[in-house]
């Protein structure tokens, strides 16, 4: 295929496409060395911000896919890109250490959950270990009307044991009840910004990236927004029956990575 000759960088979701839950899935190391060896670089990429990179990296080492922080995009850096521009004063965060974490790495003041102050902004992100007077408190700063983000869309995490998780998307729609305001950005995928910011990092334009997922309506929506190539991996939770009822469309479906690494060496003529 002419369009895959063109691919200089792969980006992979995570749950679904390398690994399902804690376990990697066989193709997943080889397709990261065949990458290697044709000169492709590869980035993973999560809307899940409960992780700082650092702790991603660990979890990726772990399960025994080398990985650095550099090589980890997560929406909480597409956020910090997002609002790196225009810095909007100390931020309030409904979120894990390890997204305060990654926040004050990038040089934001991050304020104590137990805070007065009045902040610049509030954060919300995914927290498995939700504080119910945070979320109280979050509430208050954004019915002041105060600016507010939300790291990404996702109503649920996915998880193999008997409970809903409820992620982001979920807090935020009990905010919105509470106090009628949606966020007034969302940075995750599918909002093609996430792609865009990984690019320009990256210094490439987003036709070179294929954005590698197991769901339509964040991975393979994204890659169609911001014009990157958009390649669904039926490992994860999207069936091929699920296909035929989606507007949304990939440019490609493979049964799994080895499949992919096999394309991208015949259009590399390798
Ligand atoms: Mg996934």
């Amino acid at each position: 295929m002419q369009r895959l000759a063109e691919i200089r960088h792969v980006a992979l979701d995570m749950d679904g496409t390398i690994y399902l839950g804690n376990q990697l899935l066989k193709e997943s190391r080889p397709f990261l060395d065949r990458m290697k060896e044709l000169g492709i670089g590869c980035t993973f990429l999560t809307n899940n911000s409960s992780k700082s990179r650092t702790e991603y990296v660990e979890h990726l080492t772990r399960i025994g896919i080398p990985a650095t922080r550099e090589s980890v995009f997560t929406s909480t850096n597409a956020l910090i890109e997002l609002l790196a521009p225009k810095p909007p004063g100390s931020l309030f965060v409904v979120g894990t250490t390890g997204l305060c974490r990654e926040l004050s790495d990038a040089g934001f003041d991050v304020l104590p959950s137990n805070s007065d102050l009045q902040p610049g902004a509030v954060i919300v992100g995914y927290d498995p270990h939700l504080d119910y007077q945070t979320l109280c408190k979050a509430a208050w700063w954004i019915k002041k009307g105060l600016p507010y983000f939300a790291t990404h869309p996702d109503r649920t995490c996915p998880t193999n044991e008997e409970k809903v998780l409820l992620d982001c998307g979920a807090l935020c729609a009990a905010l919105k009840a509470a106090v009628g305001r949606k966020p007034d950005v969302v940075a995750g995928k599918p909002e093609p910004q996430m792609l865009d910011a990984l690019c320009s990092r990256l210094g490439i334009t987003s036709r070179e990236v294929a954005m590698v997922g197991d769901r339509l309506y964040t991975d393979v929506l994204m890659a169609s927004r911001a014009g990157a190539f958009g390649i669904l991996t039926l490992t994860g939770e999207t069936r091929r029956s699920h296909l035929a009822a989606s507007e949304i469309q990939p440019d490609l479906v493979i049964e799994n990575l080895a499949e992919l690494a096999e394309l991208l060496a015949s259009a590399k003529n390798i």
